[in-house]
C-alpha cells in the first residue's frame, strides 16, 4: 500500500490536513537554511508550494506533496504526545522539498555533497527526497528523516548521535504503523538484528561505525535503548531527560537524576535494560 491509502481512521490519520498551493511570495515562513536555499534554486517560481500548519512543502507533483503532508502532520502529532511535550520550541515551519525528477535529485544531491546512494535526507529543519519511492522507502527512509526534522521543532540543540538516530528509528517504526493503523509502540522497530552494540561505545559515538554490520547494530541498539526509555520506563520523563542530555549532562548522570525512584546507580540502569527485551 502507498501511504495512507487505508480509510479506516482517516481522520485522525492526517485525512483532514488541507494541502493548499500558494505562490513563494504567500509563503508565511520563508526563512531557508544553506541546504533549503541551494535546493530551492535562483528561481522559486520552478517549484509549486503548498503550506500545512507545521511544514510547508515544496513539489512539483500535487498528488505527492498530498501524501507527505498528511504523513507529515501526522508524525508531528504523534511525535508531540509522544513527547509529551506541551509545547512546540521552534516558531518556524519545517521546509519540505520533494523532488520528482531524479537527474534534478542527482545535480542537488551533487551539489549538497551528500552521498548520492541517499534518496532523502534531513538537515535541522529541511528535509529533501526524491519522490515516487518504492514503499521501503515510505516506511522507512522518509518517516526516519522527518522524525528527525520534527525531532528538531522540540529540541532545537544538538542532539547526541545515538539519541537522534534513536529516536528517529523508534519513531519511524512507531509512528508509521499508527499511521497505517497496524499498532506501533512496543511492537514497533523489530526490523533490525540483536542490538548489543556496546552501551558505552553507543553513548559516546560522535560518528558512524565504520563497518556496515557495527552501522546498522548501531541503529538497531540506539532504538532498542530510546524504545525502552518511551515505552518501559516513562513516556513523561522522555523529554526532561532528552533536556539536561543536551544540557551537557552525561547520560549515566541524567539517568540518576530523572529517575531517582528507579535507579540507585547506573549499573541497575542497565541491568533493567538488558533485562526488558
Ligand atoms: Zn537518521
Amino acid at each position: 500500500m502507498g501511504i495512507g491509502s487505508g480509510a479506516t481512521g482517516a481522520a485522525a490519520r492526517g485525512a483532514d490536513t488541507p494541502l493548499v498551493e500558494t505562490t513563494w511570495e504567500k509563503i508565511t515562513d520563508k526563512k531557508l537554511f544553506e541546504m533549503g536555499e541551494l535546493a530551492l534554486g535562483k528561481d522559486p517560481n520552478a517549484w509549486r508550494h503548498a503550506e500545512t500548519p507545521h511544514f510547508v512543502i515544496h513539489y512539483r507533483k500535487a498528488i505527492d506533496a498530498k501524501k507527505v503532508a498528511r504523513q507529515a502532520e501526522f508524525y508531528y502529532q504523534q511525535i508531540k504526545s509522544d513527547l509529551q511535550a506541551t509545547e512546540d520550541r521552534f516558531d518556524r515551519k519545517n521546509h519540505l522539498f520533494q523532488f520528482e525528477k531524479p537527474e534534478d535529485w542527482q545535480a542537488f544531491v551533487k551539489d549538497a555533497e551528500v552521498q548520492e546512494w541517499a534518496a532523502g535526507f534531513s538537515s535541522r529543519s529541511e528535509l529533501f527526497f526524491l519522490s515516487r519511492q518504492h514503499d521501503s522507502f515510505a516506511t522507512g527512509t522518509l518517516a526516519h528523516e522527518i522524525t528527525h526534522c520534527i525531532f528538531h521543532r522540540f529540541v532545537p540543540h544538538r542532539i547526541p548521535m545515538w539519541l537522534n538516530e534513536g529516536f528517529a528509528e523508534f519513531e519511524s517504526g512507531n509512528a508509521y504503523a499508527k499511521f497505517k493503523g497496524i499498532g506501533g509502540g512496543a511492537r514497533a522497530n523489530a526490523r533490525h538484528g540483536p542490538a548489543k552494540f556496546p552501551i558505552q561505545r553507543l553513548l559516546a559515538a560522535t560518528e558512524y561505525p565504520d563497518d556496515r554490520s557495527d552501522v546498522s547494530e548501531f541503529y538497531a541498539t540506539s532504538a532498542r535503548l530510546v524504545r525502552f526509555l518511551i515505552t518501559k520506563l516513562d513516556r513523561k520523563r522522555f523529554l526532561p531527560l532528552v533536556n539536561k542530555i543536551v544540557e551537557g549532562a552525561k547520560f549515566e548522570d541524567a539517568v540518576l537524576a530523572v529517575y531517582p525512584d528507579k535507579f540507585k546507580t547506573f549499573a541497575d540502569f542497565e541491568r533493567a535494560y538488558e533485562r526488558a527485551d
